[in-house]
């Protein structure tokens, strides 16, 4: 059952009274409560390196030449403290998980971004949102915007096809489930626009949704993602 959001907000309150947020990662008791993880586990988190998520895209089965660029700001490790984080913003309910860890890649030290129209979450189908409550990518774009100081534009692209889950399919599998998926507005037209999402495993998705707004008209598409998959 979904519970209105004043209510699901009051009951959070009160449990982290009970239970004070503890660090996701090493469980010590976090500093800011709107963050996952503590200072420390944040300082120790391994970069992405610069070329990582190009050299993903190059293994793609269609050439990325939709991406003007593309950036990863952590590697995530199955077993790491990410993804105990993933796992709280995509079935924890925790949005406010997304937009601080959104305003903390806003602020990275990425190298220089285009002049930007906006920031375009990865849009999530409409039943895998009633499920979830919430689009953990769109968490994140509302920190990055914030962050950056442009419009969060979550109108601009959707997701009208419902696609199968990508964990157990194969990188060609993983392209051909998403290459349609999405649709985008008119207005995406012109625009440069920075493309957010939360975890990168192939890219495929990314690079389909990226596809979707150069045939609509953008001018360029970045790509930003909280971490990248190691293979
Ligand atoms: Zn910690």
């Amino acid at each position: 059952m979904q519970l209105p959001s004043w209510m699901s907000d009051l009951g959070r309150g009160v449990l982290d009274v009970i239970y004070p947020p503890r660090c996701l990662g090493c469980g010590a008791r976090a500093h800011r409560p709107d963050l996952p993880l503590c200072a420390g586990c944040l300082q120790s988190m391994e970069r992405a390196p610069d070329m990582g998520v190009a050299a993903r895209l190059d293994r793609l089965p269609v050439a990325p030449t939709a991406l003007d660029d593309a950036r990863a700001l952590w590697i995530f490790d199955k077993g790491g403290a990410l993804q105990a984080v993933q796992h709280a913003l995509k079935y924890g309910d925790r949005p406010a998980y997304g937009a601080a860890l959104g305003r903390i890649m806003g602020r990275a030290d990425w190298e220089s971004l285009p002049r930007l129209s906006g920031v375009v979450p990865i849009p999530l189908h409409r039943t895998r949102l009633l499920e979830r409550g919430y689009n953990q990518a769109a968490a994140l774009g509302t920190g990055m915007a914030e962050a950056l100081a442009v419009p969060l534009r979550d109108d601009l692209l959707h997701r009208p096809r419902p696609t199968l889950s990508q964990t157990d399919l194969s990188r060609t599998e993983r392209w051909s489930n998403v290459s349609r998926a999405f649709r985008a507005e008119p207005e995406a037209a012109g625009g440069t626009w920075l493309l957010v999402d939360d975890i990168m495993t192939t890219g495929s998705t990314a690079v389909a949704a990226a596809q979707t707004l150069r045939e609509a008209g953008a001018a360029s598409v970045t790509l930003a993602v909280l971490a990248l998959a190691r293979t």
